[in-house]
């Protein structure tokens, strides 16, 4: 287990970030938080998925008014993500938020921005300070200079909230580049003891950014680094959750409780899509409930051996596949069916 840097410890809603406590995963809603009804359908889905956090954007007094009544809906602490307008911030934390995210620096009036401090400080709810390499980046920076701008910018920021006797804080500084994003995280680690919430920004795809994050936000954490984690996928937020908990778990820093999943390289052998039906069954297997092993296999050469092992497994044949469950052959089931109906046993196994 690595050795994690001692940082202080800030409680979100009750999620408790820093110190010893487990790195906890986060995402952010990708529907307007004026529709509610969408907005909280999405918070549950990633309630479902395991999401401990989730942020929302709140580009608008009306989104700001709407909060309160999507945080009655759902059970996971709400962190509102407010740019520019102080008074978003403070709308926000009226309506009950429990942690607000903001770039200073994009509020340029400085009694504003205390205002916001005072009345996160009043309501006894932290604030995350999060610097983007595209807040500080200025004409030809370099990648040393961007690095040294963002670390230099938010320790400005924490010495002007302390002033006001506010240090519930937490802290991200994230590039969209994988080096810039390591050097900030790793500089800042050794200047504060303050939580650092990790990220790898506008990283793109799920297939690129899911290498970029697993470098990024994974070698961090490798060395010790990070107390609780976005993936930014431009793709749906449950997949960046499932990825964060995919980052956690190659590092030792998660146990999963849920299905561990088993499939074969496939080759000449193979003659079911089983690179399609592998991808399809890991997308949809639940994170946090059943603790079975699944093999979905490519043939008869190692198929019925490796499904017979497991709890419930798959040894494909010309079309079709033998379900095997606890040992025993049960039923031939047509190609098509595949996916749907392994996740239906699935389920009922749980
Ligand atoms: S199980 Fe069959 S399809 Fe899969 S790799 Fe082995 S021989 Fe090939």
């Amino acid at each position: 287990m690595f050795q994690r840097h001692k940082t202080r410890i800030v409680n979100v809603g009750g999620v408790l970030i820093g110190g010893n406590n487990p790195v906890s995963v986060q995402t952010m809603t990708k529907t307007h938080t004026e529709d509610i009804d969408a907005t909280v359908r999405q918070i549950r889905e990633l309630e479902e998925a395991g999401c401990h956090i989730v942020r929302l954007a709140v580009p608008t007094i009306v989104s700001a008014k709407c909060l309160g009544i999507i945080k009655r809906q759902i059970k996971i602490p709400m962190v509102a993500d407010i740019h520019f307008g102080h008074h978003l911030a403070l709308e926000a934390i009226a309506q009950g938020v429990d942690k607000i995210r903001i770039n200073p620096g994009n509020m340029k009036d400085k009694s504003k921005l205390e205002e916001v401090v005072m009345a996160a400080k009043d309501r006894g709810i932290p604030i995350r300070i999060g610097v983007n390499s595209g807040s500080v980046r200025g004409e030809g920076d370099n990648h040393e200079e961007l690095t040294s701008l963002m670390v230099k910018t938010v320790l400005r920021y924490c010495e002007h909230f302390e002033s006001l006797g506010f240090k519930d804080i937490v802290l991200s500084l994230k590039a969209s580049d994988v080096p810039s994003t390591l050097a900030a995280y790793r500089s800042i680690a050794t200047l504060c003891d303050y939580p650092l919430h990790l990220g790898v920004t506008a990283a793109g795809p799920p297939s690129l950014a899911t290498i970029k994050s697993a470098i990024g936000i994974g070698g961090l954490l490798s060395e010790g680094i990070g107390d609780t984690l976005r993936v930014s996928y431009t793709g749906a937020p449950e997949l960046e959750v499932k990825a964060g908990y995919e980052i956690l778990e190659a590092l030792g820093l998660y146990k999963r409780q849920g299905a561990e999943l088993i499939s074969c390289p496939t080759c000449g052998r193979c003659e079911i899509d089983l690179v399609n039906i592998v991808e399809k069954v890991r997308q949809r297997l639940p994170v946090d409930k059943k603790n079975l092993q699944i093999a979905i296999m490519g043939c008869v050469v190692n198929g019925p051996g490796e499904a017979r092992e497991v709890d419930i497994g798959i040894a494909g044949g010309k079309g079709f596949g033998f379900l095997f469950k606890k040992g025993e052959k049960v039923r031939k089931i047509p190609e098509d069916r595949m996916v749907d109906e392994l996740l239906e046993e699935i389920t009922r196994m749980s």
